[in-house]
């Protein structure tokens, strides 16, 4: 039985050129109780590897989150698969827009502690009892109802280029601290407040949800799909379209437009610019926003430092990087003192 790649990525790339064929770049999240994740990750793999299924899975006792490419002629197999699998009937698949056959190079399907790192303990509450999932139609409308709150479950950087308007948007690095300010925040209001929340695809608010439920919050929702399915049925049932600027997405796009507002501005200068990019300086790699204008200025740079670092040759750069391990800054997406634009 082979539980294992066998190609390197190298080869597969090469091989996928070759075969030329249509892949489907999709991605899905399921939390249900999973007795014995390690069996569960082994079955799939064995499954999916035989489907030619390339991609990055995580298994958890809590659940599964997957982001996968599928040839496009095994697509009918692997969808029922999944419908032979109970808690994966009918899961909501999202199929991304843009096709790009070399979206992963390896199936790996790693077993984890978590789908989602949230620092919370599970024991303590059921993570299946969710919130009621509602459609862009009713999220809509719930927005209207003067008694909503509506809660960005993001960070900081990604409400920054785009949120819903009138949503509170905790100044957060991870879910887990938005959890906490959002539960003191609305603590007299467990019972006459609608708590409606968005996330990008949903995963977050669902945990969320079922915290709060947990927490003797009784009028709970989460948007199905996140933002990604919003903008979907906005576009196809042509209703209004709430959310402003762009969605900010992990891949190396880092964001999709949903409105053509731009909300945020440029990290160096000031003005208006929601590009997201990362600092030249493969020694900082800071996340931030810079305008096409600061990033000729500054050669792609946070500052000046990263700029006369980033201008050295890649063997002093490398000299310069020994011992000091990487910038914790990678972990501090769009925090810099540098920055003096970050709101
Ligand atoms: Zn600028
Ligand atoms: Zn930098």
């Amino acid at each position: 039985m082979q539980l294992y790649n066998k190609l390197s990525a190298k080869e597969r790339a090469a091989l996928l050129e070759e075969a030329g064929e249509d892949r489907l770049t999709l991605s899905f999240y399921q939390y249900a109780k999973i007795g014995n994740p390690e069996l569960f990750r082994n079955h799939l793999f064995i499954a999916w590897d035989e489907m030619e299924v390339l991609g990055r899975i995580y298994v958890a006792h809590e659940g599964i989150n997957a982001q996968l490419s599928v040839p496009a002629k095994n697509f009918g197999k692997f969808k029922e698969f999944l419908d032979g699998i109970y808690f994966l009937e009918n899961v909501r698949l999202n199929i991304a827009i843009e096709h790009d056959i070399k979206s992963f190079l390896k199936l790996k399907v790693k077993v984890r502690d978590k789908i989602l790192a949230d620092g919370l303990n599970d024991a303590t509450f059921d993570v299946t009892n969710k919130g009621v999932h509602v459609d862009a139609k009713t999220f809509n409308e719930l927005l209207e109802d003067p008694n909503t709150v509506l809660v960005d479950m993001r960070n900081h950087y990604e409400s920054e280029i785009g949120h819903f308007k009138g949503a509170v948007t905790p100044d957060v690095d991870t879910f887990r601290d938005s959890l906490s300010i959002i539960e003191e925040d609305l603590k007299d209001h467990k019972e006459d407040k609608n708590l409606v929340m968005y996330c990008t695809g949903g995963i977050r608010c669902e945990k969320a949800s079922a915290y709060y439920k947990h927490k003797g919050f009784k009028r709970v929702y989460q948007l199905e799909g996140g933002i990604i399915e919003y903008a979907r049925q906005v576009e196809n049932l042509k209703l209004e379209n709430k959310f402003l600027g762009k969605n900010f997405v992990f891949d190396h796009r880092r964001g999709e437009r949903i409105s053509d507002e731009v909300i945020s501005n440029c990290h160096q200068c000031g003005k208006p610019c929601d590009t997201h990019v990362n600092c030249a300086n493969e020694a900082c790699h800071l996340l931030f926003i810079q305008c096409e204008e600061c990033a000729e200025k500054m050669s792609n740079c946070c500052s000046d430092k990263c700029q006369e670092i980033a201008a050295l040759p890649y063997e002093e750069q490398k000299a310069l990087r020994k011992g000091k391990g990487n910038s914790n800054k990678i972990f501090k997406k769009g925090r810099s003192e540098v920055l003096i634009y970050k709101r």
